[in-house]
């Protein structure tokens, strides 16, 4: 894992060393002030020699303008390095995210993702940046002033560094609980995501019901939890500033004494002794550097881990290593023998069959829940299928690059989704960077030329989160016009009129036929005065394909096609 940690620094060697060593001569500089008071101590004030002790004094004056320099360019460099690690993490885990399948969405919460996309990245950012450089620097701070110490006088240098262990022991211990504590804080905050995400997507849902107490109740539960959470973190990070406080005081305090007991008894001069005091202090900065990382450091490591779960996730929908490109493909399509289900042994789908010819429109009616979406979701590779094949053209459709598979299918849904932005961008969206003359031939064909020409703004009104401001038809128009920008051989309409009013419906129905022109089209309908001038009715129930026919066959049939229509017109 740390390997692939420091993978992340490969692009920012140059300004990871540079930062560094900075950092190093930053440290090795804050030694050379304890030295220098023994120096004049010892030296320069028995010699009465005023000249000289300016002249140290000017030299310190130098380093400090030199430590001045330095210490800005850590801080600010060594953020840079940081936040440039966090911002490759981000771009990564985004592009990865956008790879994953559908089954990976079905089963995960919206606001987990953005949590690991905000605050774990964060946190990373924070000890990619502080990590080795506050290690390495706190490491050689001590080493150095401990060898100052064993140089001036050993004994009491040996003395005073017992204390290491300790601290090392200390670190290690807190290390482990912030860690815990850390791991439940991320859980918690994104389950706090996941709960803002849910519950503002559907406030008015929420507020139909009047059931804000309700959902405040399970935010509050949610919202204690995270402060719980806080509160073990917080008071680990206290009891270890207390601990780690105590420690140095009293390494004071012992220096104190047995430098004094030095000086007076085994005659060690003033000068060294300060130089002692001062090095302690020195050697505290250190330690508290290395608290400040075993805050940091765990949150780092614990949102690192979660970073590389998900990147980790493959896609368990992929291109093939040979994958082919097509131009356009035709649309002749085959199942055969397939076999689907979601999740576990049970399946939705059971050995189809089905050839649908390029340009036929084919519809498929049967109860709800008897596998009409899904039949039609396995065509653009939405999920894997577990047995048989399904082709367009004579191509697998596994041995197609995805994306040339979905530049050639275009899927009209019942619920549209649209971005929030303008009604130009939601078009477009069919075929990216179109131009306006496109999409305004596109809003023609798709009728939606007086409304767009009613609106103040026209193209470049904005329709609200998912769409909000526009009503279903208008919804269902502006899919439409995205789908004839998009001109794709093969259609798929998902029950794509099955909300609307009658009128409304009746209005869109025109256009749909008119998109489907020339193209594979697979309808699925609730509402069978839709379809009846298809090619080729096919019924789905809960084992598969049962019926199929033009209109009249299946009515005179006397299947199940039949019941239906009789249900919905009455007997003819
Ligand atoms: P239809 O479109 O004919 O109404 P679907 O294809 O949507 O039926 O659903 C077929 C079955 O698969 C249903 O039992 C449904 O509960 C199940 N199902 C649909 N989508 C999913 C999914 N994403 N994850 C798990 N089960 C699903
Ligand atoms: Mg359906």
């Amino acid at each position: 894992m740390l390997r692939r940690f420091f993978s992340y620094y490969k692009p920012y060697k140059r300004l990871f060393f540079l930062d560094f060593t900075c950092a190093v001569i930053l440290a090795v500089l804050e030694l050379v002030f304890p030295l220098a008071v023994g120096y004049v101590i010892n030296t320069l004030l028995p010699d009465g020699n005023w000249g000289l002790i300016i002249s140290a004094c000017a030299v310190l004056l130098l380093i400090y303008v030199i430590n001045t320099l330095l210490n800005y360019i850590v801080t600010y460099w060594g953020h840079m390095l940081g936040i440039n690690i966090e911002t490759d993490m981000r771009r990564r885990l985004f592009e990865h995210v956008q790879k994953l399948s559908f089954r990976f969405f079905d089963n995960t919460k919206t606001g987990h993702l953005i949590s690991r996309l905000t605050n774990d990245l964060f946190e990373i950012g924070e000890v990619a940046h502080h990590g080795p450089e506050d290690m390495f620097i706190a490491a050689m701070t001590l080493i150095g002033a401990f060898g100052i110490m064993l140089f001036i006088q050993p004994e009491l240098a040996i003395m005073t560094f017992i204390i290491v262990p300790i601290i090392i022991w200390l670190v290690l211990y807190f290390n482990g609980r912030m860690t815990k504590a850390a791991n439940r804080l991320f859980t918690d905050m994104a389950d706090f995501n996941a709960r803002v995400e849910d519950t503002v997507g559907g406030i008015r849902v929420v507020q139909a019901f009047a059931n804000q107490k309700h959902e405040g109740k399970l935010f509050n539960a949610n919202n204690l939890r995270f402060r719980e959470a806080k509160l073990i973190s917080y008071k680990l990070i206290g009891l270890n500033h207390s601990i780690s406080y105590l420690l140095m005081r009293l390494v004071s305090l012992f220096v104190l004494i047995a430098g004094a007991y030095y000086v007076l008894r085994k005659g060690m001069p003033h000068g060294d002794f300060v130089t002692f005091v001062l090095l302690t202090n020195i050697f505290f900065k250190p330690i508290e550097k290395i608290n400040a990382v075993i805050e940091s450091y765990p949150k780092g490591i614990a949102g690192f881990k979660r970073y590389i779960e998900l990147m980790d996730t493959e896609p368990d929908v992929a291109d093939s290593p040979h994958a082919i490109e097509v131009e356009r493909l035709h649309g002749d399509i085959r199942y055969h023998n397939v076999t689907f289900g979601y999740e576990g042994e049970a399946k939705v789908l059971n050995g189809i069959n089905l050839s649908i010819r390029a340009g036929e429109t084919v519809a498929f009616v049967g109860p709800s829940g008897a596998g009409k979406t899904t039949l039609c979701s396995l065509l653009p590779r939405f999920y894997e299928i577990e047995g048989g094949t399904i082709s367009i053209d004579g191509y697998n459709i596994r041995d197609l690059k995805l994306e040339s598979l979905r530049k050639s299918i275009g899927i009209v849904q019942q619920d549209v989704f649209l971005f929030a932005g303008t009604i130009r961008e939601n078009i477009a969206y069919g075929k990216l960077g179109a131009s306006d003359e496109a999409i305004m031939e596109a809003a023609r064909r798709a009728r939606l030329e007086s409304f767009i020409a009613s609106l103040p703004n026209g193209l470049d009104t904005v329709v609200g989160e998912r769409g909000v401001k526009l009503s279903g038809g208008q919804k269902q128009r502006l899919a439409i016009a995205r789908m004839f920008l998009k001109n794709p051989p093969i259609l798929i309409l998902d029950e794509a009129t099955s909300a609307l009013d009658t009128e409304t419906e009746a209005a869109i129905q025109q256009s749909l036929a008119e998109l489907s022109v020339g193209r594979t089209t697979l309808v699925i309908a609730h509402r069978l005065a839709t379809i009846k001038n298809a090619d080729r009715i096919i019924v789905v129930t809960e084992n598969g394909i049962t019926e199929q026919g033009r209109h009249e066959e299946l009515v005179a049939a006397g299947g199940i096609y039949s019941r239906l229509h009789e249900a919905q017109f009455g007997r003819a």
